[in-house]
């Protein structure tokens, strides 16, 4: 099946790899949280890890894995763990992989959330520094001797920077630190994460992969190039395992079990279902992003447009060697003098609504809402002016897109 295309190995994939019984073709949902074994001795097996099985549904259950093994394929990887949000993963796996007097490297251009969660790491005695990554010199400069990982975003939230993702992969290869890339933005079928270099691919599963706004979810993957011995951190515990899963054995262990922030049965079926569409929906949007900046960047009411896509874009050359397409979203600033709220309340098909990677296309004012409370100061450094307006591209009509902008924009 690995020759097959991106969107064949998808919708086959829950078959052929879970191979779900009486000619199925999604693996049945099952709620368990308990299983029961007739003899003691193996359920003793289990817990020491002599029987591959499943002893408690917050580690692991048949729903979970049938999911987790199509997102290892997905990437190409070694293995998948899924947990209930995005946020869930990202900051499990920085929990369980770094500690007290590690330092890690964060792009200063990041989701809200995460950004914010660079304090709690502080907090907990992890030295963290802000890069500017689409400078690798600046990513270089930063290393110390006690880095354990840099972290970024493929296409970043909300103002569409892009860093060299390849240089930047080699820098880590050199220095033996894990490449943990969010790629909740370009998902595998625009972006090969393993041609960067990445060590974990990680970030949400609930936007583009689920695709239709209705479940929450997020994941690690283990792209397998990695070598976890010259992490300093794993515990001896875990170094029975073969190599190449220490990683994801820590990041279960100490993440799943121990802080158990678990992705429901219901929860997987629903973004397996909706990942078999990835590639259909993602052509689609992308495809209408292209033709809205494109519009929006004519437009004498619009000030910057900010997509990859567009030749302006200061990373576009580095966009187009990454990526098959440049992604759903895109973020303008209007004319200093055209009210944005007034624009926002004028648009019709587009929703005022918190979220990205959905059917529809959705739009929001980031300073006043998901980077209002990390104050003007570091906004301005990620470069998000007062009236950015962020939009999420959805699968309607490109006509009827253009369309809703087109007379939003007449009446302001
Ligand atoms: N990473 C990025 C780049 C995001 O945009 C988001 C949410 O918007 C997340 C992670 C968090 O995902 P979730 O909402 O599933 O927790």
């Amino acid at each position: 099946m690995q020759s097959k295309g991106f969107t064949t190995r998808l919708v086959h994939a829950d078959r052929t790899l879970n191979q779900p019984q009486d000619g199925a073709v999604h693996q049945p949902t099952s709620n368990s949280v308990l299983f029961e074994y007739q003899r003691v001795e193996e359920l003793v097996d289990v817990f020491q890890g002599r029987k591959n099985a499943h002893a408690y549904s917050r580690q692991s259950s048949g729903s979970i894995n049938a999911l987790q093994n199509m997102l290892a394929q997905m990437e190409e990887g070694v293995g998948a763990l899924t947990f209930a949000t995005g946020m869930a993963a990202i900051t499990t796996a920085m929990l369980t992989l770094l500690k007290h007097g590690d330092h890690l490297i964060l792009s200063q251009f990041l989701f809200g959330n995460t950004n914010s969660f660079a304090n709690t790491l502080e907090g907990f005695g992890i030295d963290v520094t802000l890069v500017d990554v689409t400078d690798v010199t600046a990513v270089k400069e930063a290393i110390k001797p006690n880095t354990r990982a840099v972290y970024l975003e493929t296409i970043a939230n909300p103002v569409t920077q892009v860093a060299d993702l390849q240089a930047i992969g080699q820098l880590c290869e050199e220095h033996g630190l894990v490449y943990m890339l969010d790629n909740t933005m370009t998902p595998a079928f625009l972006f090969d994460a393993k041609k960067a270099r990445a060590s974990l691919v990680l970030g949400s599963l609930t936007k583009y992969i689920a695709g239709h706004g209705h479940v929450l979810g997020g994941a690690v993957i283990d792209t397998g190039l990695y070598d976890w011995t010259r992490f300093p951190n794993i515990n001896e515990d875990y170094k029975s395992q073969p190599e190449e899963m220490w990683g994801l054995t820590q990041i279960k262990k100490k993440g799943l079990r121990d802080m158990g922030g678990c992705l429901t049965p219901d929860s997987a079926h629903l973004i397996s279902v909706g990942m078999e569409t990835l590639a259909l929906r993602m052509e689609k949007c992308c495809t209408s992003a292209m033709k809205l900046a494109t519009y929006l960047d004519q437009h004498d009411k619009v000030e910057t447009v900010y997509y990859p896509g567009l030749p302006s874009h200061p990373q576009h050359f580095i966009a187009r060697e990454l990526f098959k397409y440049y992604g759903g979203i895109l973020s303008i600033d209007l004319k200093p003098e055209v009210d944005c709220f007034a624009f926002m309340n004028e648009l019709q098909l587009v929703l005022n609504a918190t979220h990205l990677g959905d059917t529809r296309t959705l739009g929001i004012p980031v300073a006043h809402t998901i980077y209002y409370e990390m104050g003007a100061e570091q906004r301005a450094k990620m470069g998000i002016s007062d009236n950015m307006i962020r939009f999420s591209v959805g699968i309607e009509d490109t006509d009827d897109i253009i369309a809703d902008f087109d007379q939003a924009l007449d009446k302001v």
